[in-house]
C-alpha cells in the first residue's frame, strides 16, 4: 500500500496566529511560554489537519518559529562569535538575535544576512560559519517534535535540512568554501540520526534540494562523503528529498548514495521518472511528488495516477512536489471567492485530500476512482473556460513590436535631459516606495474594507497620510520623494486587485520571512489594465509638493513571480501581458507630468531557473518584459528600478540590459558586496545601493553608512552614486525610520561637501 506523506506543512497558521504571536512577543507583550504554547498547538493542529485530510504520516520539524534554515544552524550550534553571549544569555533572543538583530543599549548585534529560498519567495537566513566552524548538536527541537506527536498517537517522519544543502546555502566569514566544513559537521548528524532512531523514528525525511541544481565535482564529492559516513549511523531510514526541479546530470550521484529512499519532484519534472527508474537499485523506495507544492490550481489527477502506476512497486509514498510551505493552508476559509474558481483551487489541505485520493484510486477504491474523474472534469472545466481568455488583449500582444521595448535615445543623452529637468544634487538621495504602514493605517484600511468607514473618510485619511509623508521627506531633506503607499495592501496585491485576469483570496496566506506574510494574487485569465491605477494618488502627492515625486509600480516580472499563476500557457506570455498593461499605466503617469518613475522588480533574480542552461531563455523574455512595459516614455523621465535580495553576479548584464535609468538594490547585509559584480561589470547607469538595512528595526549610525558609501564610491562614479534605504519601509516604524534618514541624508550630505572640497 502506498501511504501518503507531505514534506513539510505551511507553519504560519491558516490565520496567521504564528505572525500575531511572534509580533507579540517581540514587542514584549506575552512571554516566551506563551510563544512556546501557541507554536505547540500549531504544530498539534497541523498534524491534525493532515492526518484529517488524508495523511497517513505526519512531518515534523518542519516546523520553526523563525526560519528551517535558521534552526539547522542552531541545532548544530553555527552560531557566530558575535551571538554567542547572547545566546548562551538566553537561546530565545539568542536565536531572534540572529534572525532581525538586536539592540538593547548594552548590545548592538546584527541579523543575520538574508535571501531567497531557491527560486521561491520564502527568505531564509543564510548560515554563518567561522573559518574553522566547529558543530555539536544543540538542544532538541527534532527531538521534542517528534515526542510531541508520538504522544498524540502519530506516525511522524522528522524533517531535517540535509548537510550537503546546509553547507551550500551557508558562508564562511573568512570567504573559504563552506563544503570544507562537511567532516566536522556530520558526526553531529550523526549523533542526531542516532537519537532519532533511539526516539523512535521509523524514516527520516533529509532535504537535499541542491541536487536539483548544477554541481561541481567538489559537490559530487560531499554528496558521496557525506552519505556514506551517515550510512554507518544506526539511523532510522533515509529519506532523501529533492525538489524545485529535475535531477538532471545529477541522477546518477542521487541514485547511487546510500539511503533507502528518494522523492522525486514529478511536478517540475514529470519525465525524470522514466530517467531515474533505471539508475535505481532494486531496494530503493520513492516518494513521488505529483501535486504541485507550488501553486493552487487542482492536480491533474489523470497524470498523476499514470505517473504512480509507472513508477510501480517501489512508489512508497506519494506526496506533494515539495514541502507545503509555499501555499496556503485551507481552502475551505475561503468563503468569497468566486464559483468557479474555487472549485478549480487547491491549497495545503486540499493537496493532501487529493494525494488521499489517488493512493486510494491506486489501491482500486471505487468510490475513490469516481471523486477521482469528478476532480479531473474540474480542472479541465477550468482549461476550457472562457473566462482564461480575453480576445483584446491577445490582439495588442499580437501587435507589438520589437522597438517597444527600447528606449528612444541612449542612456547618456537621456541623463543630461533628466539632470536638466530634476535637478539633482550630487549623491541624491531617496526611498525605495513605503513609508511605515502603521496600526492607525491598517485599521483603516481594515475598516473601509469592513464598511465601517466611507470611501470619502478614507480617501481623507489616506491624504492626510500622504501628505504628512511628504512633509516628513521634506524636512529629512531628501531629494527625489515618494508618496509613501499607504493605500497600498502589499506591492502585488494593489496592482492585481486593479488588473483584470486577477482573483483574490481571504486566505491565501505564504510565509515570506519570519512573521511577514503575502497574499499572493491568483492570475488565473488574460491580463489587462480597465483603468489607471496609481495616477491618482501619485498625482496628488505631486500636487502638494515642489520636490520631484516618484511614481511607484511593480514591474511584471515582479507580479508574476509573487503570484499564483494559471498553469495552462507558458508564464513568459502571461508576463508579457502583464508587461503591456503596465506600459499603459507608466505612459498616463508621464502625461499627468511624473517626472520619475520606478518599477520595481525585486523579484527578477529569485525568478531565475535553477539551472543556468535555462537562465538565457529566462532573461531574454523576463528583460523583454520590464523594458515593454518602461519604454514608452520620453527620454526625460526617468524609470528607476529596484530589486532586494538578489545575488547580481551573475545576472550583471541581463540587469545592465533593463537600461534603467538609476537602479536601486540591497546591500547593506552583504556589506556592499553585491556592488562587485556591478563594477566588474563597469554598470553605466545610475545606482543607489541601499546604505541602511530596513529589515531589522536596528537603527544604522550616519557613520556606519557613510562607510558603505566609502565603499561604494571605491567602484563607482559619484556621478552614478544614489543614496537609499535598501528597500521599502513599510514593516518599520516611524521613530526608526526617522533617525536612521537622518543619518543617511547626513551621510548624504557629508559625501557631498567632502567631494565638493577634494574638487576645489
Ligand atoms: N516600492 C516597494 C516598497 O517600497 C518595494 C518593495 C520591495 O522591493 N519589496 O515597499
Ligand atoms: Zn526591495
Amino acid at each position: 500500500m502506498i501511504s501518503v506523506t507531505p514534506l513539510g506543512f505551511p507553519r504560519i497558521g491558516a490565520r496567521r496566529e504564528l505572525k500575531q504571536a511572534l509580533e507579540s512577543f517581540w514587542k514584549g507583550d506575552s512571554d516566551a511560554r506563551s510563544l512556546h504554547a501557541t507554536a505547540a498547538a500549531l504544530r498539534e493542529r497541523h498534524w491534525r489537519l493532515a492526518r484529517e485530510a488524508g495523511a497517513d504520516i505526519v512531518p515534523v520539524n518542519d516546523f520553526s518559529l523563525y526560519d528551517h534554515v535558521l534552526d539547522t544552524s542552531v541545532l548544530f550550534d553555527a552560531i557566530p562569535a558575535s551571538h554567542r553571549a547572547a545566546f548562551d544569555e538566553d537561546p530565545l533572543s539568542g536565536y531572534f538575535a540572529l534572525a532581525r538583530g538586536l539592540q538593547d543599549g548594552r548590545r548592538d548585534l546584527r541579523a543575520l544576512e538574508m535571501t531567497k529560498w531557491f527560486d521561491t519567495n520564502y527568505h531564509y537566513l543564510v548560515p554563518q560559519f567561522e573559518a574553522n566552524q566547529r558543530f555539536a548538536l544543540r538542544g532538541d527541537k527534532p527531538l521534542a517534535e517528534l515526542t510531541q506527536a508520538q504522544a498524540l498517537g502519530l506516525e511522524a517522519r522528522p524533517v531535517l535540512l540535509g548537510p550537503v544543502s546546509l553547507l551550500k546555502l551557508g558562508k564562511r566569514v573568512d570567504g573559504g568554501d563552506p563544503r570544507e566544513l562537511l567532516d566536522h559537521l556530520l558526526p553531529a548528524y550523526a549523533e542526531l540520526l542516532s537519537k532519532l532512531k533511539a526516539a523512535g523514528a521509523q524514516w527520516v525525511q533529509i532535504d537535499e534540494p541542491a541536487l536539483v541544481l548544477d554541481l561541481d565535482d567538489a559537490d559530487r564529492a560531499a554528496y558521496r562523503r557525506a552519505y556514506a559516513a551517515l550510512a554507518e549511523v544506526d539511523a532510522p531510514q533515509r529519506l532523501l528529498t529533492t525538489y524545485f526541479g529535475a535531477l538532471g546530470d545529477n541522477a546518477t550521484l542521487a541514485a547511487q548514495l546510500p539511503v533507502e529512499g528518494l522523492h522525486l519532484d514529478l511536478v517540475r519534472a514529470p519525465q525524470q521518472l522514466e530517467s531515474v527508474l533505471p539508475l535505481l537499485p532494486e531496494d530503493r523506495a520513492l516518494s513521488l511528488g505529483v501535486v504541485d507544492g507550488r501553486n493552487i490550481w487542482r492536480a491533474d489527477l489523470d497524470a498523476a495516477l499514470s505517473l504512480a502506476r509507472r513508477a510501480g512497486a517501489r512508489a512508497k509514498w506519494l506526496a506533494p512536489s515539495c514541502s507545503l510551505l509555499h501555499v496556503p493552508a485551507d481552502l475551505e476559509l475561503e468563503k468569497k471567492l468566486p464559483t468557479p474558481l474555487k472549485h478549480w483551487m487547491a491549497y495545503a489541505r486540499q493537496k493532501i485530500e487529493e494525494l488521499r485520493l489517488l493512493a486510494d484510486a491506486l489501491a482500486g477504491n471505487a468510490d475513490a476512482e469516481r471523486d477521482l474523474a469528478a476532480a479531473a472534469s474540474a480542472r479541465a472545466a477550468r482549461l476550457a473556460s472562457p473566462l482564461l481568455r480575453n480576445a483584446g488583449v491577445r490582439k495588442r500582444l499580437a501587435a507589438v513590436e520589437p522597438a517597444m521595448a527600447n528606449r528612444v535615445s541612449p542612456y547618456p543623452q537621456r541623463a543630461r535631459l533628466q539632470q536638466e529637468r530634476l535637478n539633482l544634487p550630487l549623491f541624491p538621495t531617496t526611498t525605495i516606495g513605503s513609508f511605515p504602514q502603521t496600526a492607525q493605517v491598517r485599521r483603516a484600511r481594515a475598516e473601509h474594507k469592513a464598511g465601517k468607514i466611507d470611501d470619502d473618510a478614507y480617501r481623507s485619511f489616506l491624504e492626510n497620510e500622504t501628505v504628512q509623508c511628504l512633509r516628513e521627506q521634506e524636512a529629512l531633506g531628501i531629494d527625489v520623494l515618494v508618496h509613501g503607499e499607504f493605500e497600498r495592501n502589499d506591492m502585488v496585491e494593489y496592482f492585481g486587485e486593479q488588473l483584470d485576469g486577477f482573483a483574490f483570496t481571504a486566505h491565501g496566506w505564504v510565509q515570506s520571512y519570519g512573521s511577514r506574510c503575502v497574499k499572493p494574487p491568483v492570475l488565473f485569465g488574460d491580463v489587462s489594465r480597465p483603468r489607471a491605477m496609481t495616477v491618482d494618488w501619485t498625482r496628488y502627492a505631486q500636487s502638494q509638493t515642489d520636490r520631484p515625486v516618484k511614481g511607484m509600480l511593480t514591474g511584471p516580472v515582479t507580479i508574476l513571480q509573487w503570484s499564483f499563476v494559471r498553469d495552462d500557457q507558458p508564464r513568459a506570455d502571461s508576463c508579457r501581458q502583464i508587461a503591456l498593461a503596465l506600459r499603459e499605466e507608466v505612459l498616463d503617469l508621464e502625461s499627468a507630468g511624473i517626472a520619475v518613475i520606478q518599477i520595481d522588480e525585486p523579484a527578477l533574480r529569485e525568478g531565475l531557473p535553477l539551472r543556468r542552461a535555462d537562465w538565457p531563455a529566462y532573461l531574454a523574455w523576463a528583460g523583454e518584459s520590464f523594458r515593454l512595459a518602461a519604454s514608452g516614455v520620453g527620454d526625460a523621465t526617468q524609470i528607476h528600478t529596484h530589486m532586494c535580495y538578489a545575488e547580481f553576479n551573475d545576472i550583471i548584464d541581463a540587469v545592465a540590459a533593463l537600461d534603467a535609468d538609476v537602479i536601486s538594490i540591497e546591500t547593506s547585509r552583504s556589506r556592499m558586496e553585491l556592488l562587485d559584480a556591478f563594477a566588474r561589470y563597469r554598470y553605466p547607469n545610475g545606482i543607489g545601493p541601499g546604505v541602511y538595512d530596513i529589515h531589522s528595526p536596528r537603527v544604522p549610525s550616519r557613520a556606519e553608512m557613510s562607510e558603505l558609501l566609502d565603499k561604494a564610491l571605491d567602484v563607482l562614479e559619484p556621478a552614478q552614486l544614489w543614496v537609499n534605504p535598501d528597500c521599502g519601509l513599510k514593516t518599520r516604524g516611524w521613530p526608526e525610520v526617522r533617525a536612521a534618514l537622518q543619518a543617511m541624508v547626513q551621510a548624504a550630505q557629508g559625501l557631498r561637501e567632502q567631494t565638493t572640497a577634494e574638487v576645489s
